[in-house]
């Protein structure tokens, strides 16, 4: 009987595929291989990791990926030096700086020096700002990743109570905006929340990025409730965790991610999408 309550699987992998899969005849229509620029500053292993799959995944789906690695100790003004001639260059079709950026290189400076057009991550202000005025341009890519695996659920955000656990910029305000845009009633929750455990209860969608390892039980969840964990926790022993239990979570929830093979290959997916749009949006321009 246990297996019947078993939550269903939402599984990133096949959705991104699937997704790439219908990029490839936006690519043709375009009648050129989209450019992405993709600048890391220094060597942090996560980011080089990170970098190491977007241009793979570039490559695989017929765009033209440009990774320039720049040594940790970059001063600012050479990085904006770059960002001005990728915001120039006619092959670059969206620009993304991988964060986090070295210390003496201020990160709002640098998103702000990107033309929003090629703002592929949509941390521009002028993006975020698009979004909040519910008018979307480019959306940041995890966020719009989980709005893409709810929809290959089946599940509707109109009208269901929504919590965000988390409120960066990155994931957690976009992730709140865009299923306010689509109706949900939603509740942002972060490191201040008073009692996360009941306002996780309440919750019929729940979406974590917290970067807390299994900080979300099975008992937190409410049953039949979609679960989307969009946390990578790298565990001591080298293995990844999500934000959610899985384990005891799966057993109540509707529907579930696993970390990893959820949300990170949607990430990239999403990537691309918002890549090839900046190249419509160019080319109609
Ligand atoms: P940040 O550290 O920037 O933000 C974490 C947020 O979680 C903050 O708002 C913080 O609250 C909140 N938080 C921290 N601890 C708790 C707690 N105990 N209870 C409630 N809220 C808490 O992380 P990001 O948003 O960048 O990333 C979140 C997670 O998602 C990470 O694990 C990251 O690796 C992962 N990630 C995954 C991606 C993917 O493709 N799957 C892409 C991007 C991120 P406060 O604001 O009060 O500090």
């Amino acid at each position: 009987m246990a297996a019947e309550s078993e939550a269903r699987l939402l599984d990133g992998k096949s959705v991104a595929a699937a997704l790439r899969e219908s990029l490839a005849a936006r690519v043709a229509q375009l009648g050129y291989a989209p450019g992405l620029a993709v600048v890391l500053v220094g060597d942090d292993p996560a980011s080089a990791i990170y970098v190491r799959n977007k241009e793979r995944a570039a490559a695989k789906a017929g765009f033209e990926s440009h990774v320039f690695r720049l040594s940790a100790d970059t001063p600012e003004a050479d990085l904006l030096d770059l960002i001005a001639r990728l915001n120039d260059d006619p092959a670059i079709d969206g620009i993304l700086v991988q964060l986090p950026l070295p210390k003496q290189i201020r990160a709002d400076r640098v998103i702000r020096a990107i033309d929003p057009a090629k703002d592929v991550d949509g941390f521009h202000p002028e993006n975020v700002a698009a979004l909040a005025l519910g008018a979307p341009r480019l959306v940041p890519c995890t966020p719009r990743g989980v709005m893409k695996l709810l929809e290959a659920a089946g599940v509707a955000p109109r009208g269901a109570r929504a919590l965000v656990v988390g409120r960066s910029g990155i994931v957690g305000r976009p992730m709140a905006q865009l299923l306010l845009n689509a109706d949900a009633t939603v509740t942002i929750a972060h490191s201040r929340t008073r009692d996360l455990a009941a306002e996780c209860r309440r919750a019929e969608i729940l979406v974590a990025a917290a970067g807390r390892p299994r900080m979300i039980a099975g008992n937190w969840v409410a049953p039949g409730a979609v679960v989307i964990d969009v946390g990578i926790n790298r565990l001591a022993d080298g293995s990844l965790a999500g934000d959610v239990d899985f384990a005891s979570a799966s057993k109540v929830a509707g529907w579930i991610t696993p970390v990893p093979g959820g949300v990170g290959p949607m990430t990239i997916a999403c990537l691309l999408e918002n890549t090839l749009t900046a190249a419509e949006a160019r080319r109609t321009a």
